[in-house]
């Protein structure tokens, strides 16, 4: 089964663009206008983002979560400074060392959890492990909302992150690479998941959500973003027609898109959890709260989904992640569901055998 039509729940960044995206990229796409975000377009991204965000932050646009990420860490930092992380952090396992590299060296240290939730114990209990000149001095917490594990921070739990942060004098970075999804989830606004409870520094996704490429950092402490047009330039990441990387936030913003598309990438993942309860030979390795589900299910299941064509990552304990997109198909991730459930009876019968 190789129809190319046919979608697949490996990543959501196996999506298209949505329609209201795509849209503002065509109406942007009309004659000359000034180039390296010195135009129009430009400032009304920012302007949309300012007033999603019911805050005066600073608005940049990068290419991509890594270059976000890896810079706004890298703006917190000086080089002997280090960042707390947990173990699943996309910054961590996934970036190939590109906060380090962009930060010259502030080395990222890995908070020992259970799941890809940090708290402010674990947070603490690195950040006071060592005091002396030898240790590279903490400076910075990152954490992803929703995690990379699909669980989402609940506002209550940033506000304790963000209290340990002042305590120690650390800056708090939050990954937004699905940042739709978790206020989605939780039902409350940008401004309540951000600055009202103390995240300093957010990289908001876009890609995820529905755009073809686009990632914004926003600044909601503007003393921290000093330069960063420059970090951005040298880092390859300032767009010479910036209007085809700012105009589609107008799109996702001014629509309501960026937070239906999460609601419905949401619900699928609800959906395929839904079609799952009760079966004994799959658990859930982590509560579904956002747009992923990972399951655990015997060699045979995950084989036989294989042989029928399903596609899907075993990158975190063998467990098979689903992820949904803004476009998933309710049909189809029901048609997972139902191919889930017979291999896991034909799995029964031959146990009972
Ligand atoms: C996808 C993702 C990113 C961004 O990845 P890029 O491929 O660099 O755009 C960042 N953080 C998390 C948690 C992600 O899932």
């Amino acid at each position: 089964m190789t129809d190319a039509h046919l979608q697949q729940f490996a990543s959501d960044n196996y999506a298209g663009i949505c329609p209201e995206a795509g849209a503002a990229m065509a109406a942007a796409n009309v004659g000359h206008v000034a180039a390296y975000g010195e135009d129009a377009w430009t400032m009304r991204a920012a302007e949309a983002m300012r007033e999603l965000f019911a805050t005066d932050c600073d608005v940049y646009f990068c290419f991509n979560g890594t270059a976000a990420n890896s810079l706004a860490l890298a703006s917190l930092c000086q080089s002997y400074h280090s960042v707390i992380c947990s173990r699943f952090a996309h910054v961590e396992t996934d970036e190939c060392g590109a906060p380090e590299f962009f930060s010259n060296g502030s080395k990222l240290l890995v908070a020992p959890t259970e799941d890809a939730k940090l708290t402010p114990d674990a947070i603490r209990a690195v950040a006071t492990s060592r005091s002396d000149i030898h240790f590279p001095k903490a400076r910075a917490v990152t954490i992803t909302q929703p995690t990379e594990t699909g669980q989402v921070y609940t506002l209550a739990e940033i506000r304790a992150i963000a209290a340990v942060c002042r305590d120690l004098g650390l800056r708090l970075h939050m990954d937004g690479a699905r940042f739709a999804n978790a206020c989605a989830a939780l039902g409350c606004t940008p401004a309540e998941m951000t600055w009202q409870t103390g995240v300093d520094v957010l990289c908001f996704g876009g890609t995820k959500n529905g755009m073809a490429v686009g990632e914004a950092v926003l600044f909601f402490d503007r003393t921290l973003s000093e330069d960063f047009d420059y970090r951005c330039k040298q880092a390859g990441q300032l767009a010479s027609k910036m209007r085809f990387l700012a105009a589609p936030w107008i799109g996702m913003i001014e629509s309501g898109a960026w937070l239906s598309n999460a609601a419905h990438a949401n619900r699928s993942a609800a959906t395929l959890a839904e079609g799952l309860v009760g079966l004994e030979e799959i658990a859930f390795v982590f509560p579904v709260e956002a747009n992923a589900v990972f399951v655990q299910a015997p060699d045979a299941v995950l084989e036989g989904l294989r042989a029928r064509g399903w596609r899907f990552y075993t990158f975190i304990g063998g467990a098979a992640r689903f992820m949904f997109a803004w476009d998933a198909d309710i049909g189809r991730v029901e048609a997972l569901a139902a191919d889930i459930r017979t291999l896991c009876a034909e799995q029964r019968s031959r146990v009972c055998a």
